[in-house]
């Protein structure tokens, strides 16, 4: 049995069954049998049934927020805007199904037509984690079932109840059983059934790039195709011409929402050595407005860490910070409400090799370093295995234009701390991943090209 807690204050919430091996196959087998059928539906009709499951969903909304908010530990107004901008990709998605065009390419022989097709892929296989336990489920199943892909998920150990509500809510709207399961359970198991399962044609994963190079090596013997959205190690960058009550503001909003576990979460803050002074106490001061506390409440607090082990790399990330010599210029503790809330923190002197720069935080810890020209801070941005995203704040446009280019992220943000919707291509380059979910890119992920020659003109 699989007991599922709230983080904020250590009760039950919920109990979900453990799926045995063979009750993993079953699904896997009702996933593949459900394939032929769901694929050969126009698209128009999905894209009905995903409309229906979006409008089921929204109809709920305070439910989902409620469970997600007991489930994660986010607070509620965080919640709503998880809900807010899961749904927006079923609605993205819904819409996209209808334009998975191909091309004609002008033809090399005189009695031919050539045609490219997209088609499904194949069943797909998703394994999600539980910083967004709703979003990260509707991102994958939109677009895998717009494409015409039937999906089975295995949702994070910590948060499966927004998965099964969302499942029940699938099947409302007339999602059946194998073109959507969810499965719970051993997650080395399940991931060894999905991954050897020459039927399953893609995996979709997000999570720790450990478990992704893990699941890649697994899926080499059947060489499915992935997408994989790992870890990050986001620089965010604050130059002296910046509107540096924006860079704040954004800066803050990015941290602390989730508690800083995000994987775009500003992970090493630069701050140009001119303005250090003054924008840290700029930080300090919008960060001492904000609440701790659990979120069954309509303001925005900083809830506590998912679980213990978060709560424990946190604590190890500021104790060793702290040992090598750190400044703590505002919390560096657990909170005195105890259980897994941890004060929001800010550090400053620390060493670009340090773990606080090399590890993903994943908690409220701002990580200040100083720089001195452009240059330099491009170099040390880009100092790590990671390349999810990047931000910079700066009004100069020469420099934007620069930024845009060198810094190796998969997403550069420019003078905001919000990286967007559904509409735009989220993912990483070097070892935080490849494929892309959302836009017009993230359905690409789900289809295969079928070239097509069509011979015959002259009888
Ligand atoms: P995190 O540290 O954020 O929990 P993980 O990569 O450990 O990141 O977890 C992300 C997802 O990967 C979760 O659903 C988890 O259950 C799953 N997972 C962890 N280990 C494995 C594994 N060996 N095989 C398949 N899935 C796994």
């Amino acid at each position: 049995m699989l007991i599922v807690y709230n983080p904020a204050t250590g009760e039950e919430i919920g109990r979900v069954a453990k799926y045995t091996s063979a009750e993993v196959r079953a699904a896997v087998d009702r996933t593949c049998a459900a394939f032929p059928e769901w694929s050969s539906k126009l698209a128009q009709e999905r894209s009905k049934i995903l409309r229906r499951w979006h409008d089921a969903v929204k109809a709920d909304k305070e439910a989902f927020a409620e469970l997600l908010c007991r489930e994660n530990g986010k607070c509620l107004t965080e919640a709503r805007g998880e809900i807010d901008y899961g749904l927006g990709f079923i609605e993205w998605y819904a819409e996209e199904a209808k334009r998975v065009y191909g091309d004609t390419i002008p033809t090399h022989d005189r009695n031919a037509n050539v045609l490219v097709t997209k088609e499904a892929i194949g069943p797909v296989a998703a394994i999600t984690p539980w910083n967004f336990p709703f979003m990260m489920i509707t991102r994958k199943v939109a677009t895998a079932l717009a494409a015409g892909c039937t999906m089975i998920i295995k949702p994070a150990e910590d948060t499966p109840l927004t998965a099964f509500k969302l499942l029940e809510y699938a099947r409302m709207a007339g999602i059946e059983p194998g073109v959507l399961e969810v499965v719970v359970g051993d997650p080395k198991e399940i991931g060894l059934i999905f991954t050897g399962d020459p039927r399953i044609r893609k995996i979709t994963f997000t999570g720790s790039t450990g478990v992704g190079k893990l699941l890649a090596a697994q899926c080499a013997a059947t060489l499915k195709k992935m997408t994989l959205e790992l870890g990050g190690n986001a620089p965010f960058i604050v130059f002296q011409d910046a509107n540096l009550d924006e860079a704040v503001k954004g800066l803050v909003s990015a941290k602390l929402r989730n508690c800083g576990q995000v994987c775009i979460s500003p992970n090493r803050i630069f701050v140009q050595h001119s303005i250090l002074e003054d924008f840290i106490k700029r930080v300090k001061a919008a960060v001492a407005k904000i609440g701790v506390d659990q979120g069954l409440c309509e303001d925005f607090v900083v809830g506590p860490l998912v679980n213990q082990l978060g709560f424990d790399k946190v604590v190890r990330l500021v104790e060793d910070a702290k040992a090598a010599g750190a400044k703590v210029l505002m919390g560096g503790k657990p909170h005195a409400k105890g259980g897994l809330f941890y004060e929001p923190t800010v550090l400053t002197g620390l060493q670009d090799d340090s773990p606080l720069a090399t590890e993903e935080i994943f908690g409220p810890v701002f990580a200040i370093y100083s720089f001195k020209d452009e240059e330099e801070v491009i170099t040390r941005a880009n100092q790590t295995e990671f390349g999810l995203v990047a931000y910079a704040f700066t009004s100069a446009l020469g420099r934007s234009l620069r930024l845009s280019r060198q810094l190796e992220a998969g997403m550069v943000i420019l003078n905001s701390g919000s990286v967007g919707t559904a509409s735009i291509p989220f993912g990483g380059i070097k070892q935080s991943g490849y494929g892309r979910e959302g836009s017009y890119y993230g359905i690409e992920e789900y289809v295969q090209v079928k070239y097509v020659l069509m011979a015959g003109a002259q009888f």
